[in-house]
């Protein structure tokens, strides 16, 4: 099962088609077109990834941006936008077909566009409305960057149903205490819907990673006095969650035993081309195919 391209390294299978067409991770992110070179079936595997959005700051959980428009006129949109990118800080990298408007989410009778985040990959949900004075650090998001969804829950359900709907493949990416629970209530809806279910724990390898580029954010965002509070906190707190980690995760993970065989039952279901191509389809998941699978069993036993 070599790369059709390369024929360098083993393929995986993104066709849409399910086609004899494999290619490595090299080949595909060198693909200009996201169509499949042998049928023209589209190459998208697409993601619903559920997890708490905004205060879990070692799981950035890749999401939709909403933006909110009419509601107050007197705020200028591209002014929002701007800043949500930031000046060169790469704060986010959002394309302005990306971007949603707060009228456009609301009316739930209006079907949003599905995004492209990798060129394999899209992005059905979930949703983040983002605050007009947001200013998302390098990723360092806080509360306040966020409008309070509590006053429209049930848009937001609706919202997240119909993303859902959309996905290929379910992703639940549990925050450390493993407390997000209408993230938990979404994994039944996929189930139910016959969706391809992943499960993500918090990993030592992604706070390791923030505690080691921290201080690079700091010192960009030093002149930034509410913002240098902020991130010499949130250091404070990977370590302390580091340790959290290190001392419960075993237990706190084994609770799930149910969520990964039910997950390890729908990979089944898949060609072996396709499940790897699930894996390598986007960082988030940082780990291969039979690495997860042996991490599951190992809660199960
Ligand atoms: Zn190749
Ligand atoms: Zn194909």
């Amino acid at each position: 099962m070599t790369c059709s391209l390369c024929e360098n390294d083993y393929g995986t299978s993104l066709c849409e088609n399910e086609c004899t067409y494999l290619m490595c991770r090299e080949c595909i992110n060198k693909l200009k077109s996201p169509n499949c070179p042998q049928c023209r079936g589209s190459l998208n595997i697409k993601l619903f990834i559920s997890g708490k959005i905004c205060i879990e700051p070692h799981m950035p959980i890749p999401c939709r941006f909403v933006v909110q428009s009419k509601v107050h006129e007197e705020i200028d949109n591209d002014e929002v936008v701007a800043t949500m990118r930031g000046e060169g800080d790469g704060a986010i990298d959002i394309p302005d077909e990306d971007i949603i408007y707060y009228d456009d989410f609301m009316n739930v009778e209006h079907e949003l566009p599905i995004e492209q985040i990798t060129p394999t990959t899209q992005l059905t949900g979930p949703f983040a409305i983002v605050s007009e004075t947001c200013l998302p650090m390098d990723g360092f998001w806080c509360e306040k960057d966020f409008v309070d969804a509590k006053p429209f829950a049930d848009i937001v359900n609706k919202r997240n149903h119909q993303a859902i709907v959309n996905c290929d493949v379910f992703v639940l990416k549990l925050n450390i205490m493993c407390d997000c629970f209408r993230n938990i209530a979404e994994w039944g809806i996929a189930s139910a819907l016959g969706k391809t279910l992943i499960i993500l724990f918090t990993d030592l390898r992604d706070i390791d990673m923030h505690i080691s580029n921290i201080d690079n954010v700091l010192a960009r965002y030093i002149h930034h006095e509410d913002g240098t509070e902020l991130i010499k906190k949130r250091k404070r707190n990977y370590i302390k969650d580091r340790k959290f980690l290190i001392n419960n995760s075993h237990k706190m993970q084994s609770e799930f035993y149910m969520f990964a065989a039910e997950s390890i039952k729908t990979l089944d279901k898949l060609s072996f081309t396709k499940r790897e191509a699930i894996f390598t389809s986007h960082p988030i998941f940082n780990i291969t195919y039979n690495e997860y699978v042996k991490k599951l069993k190992s809660i199960i036993v």
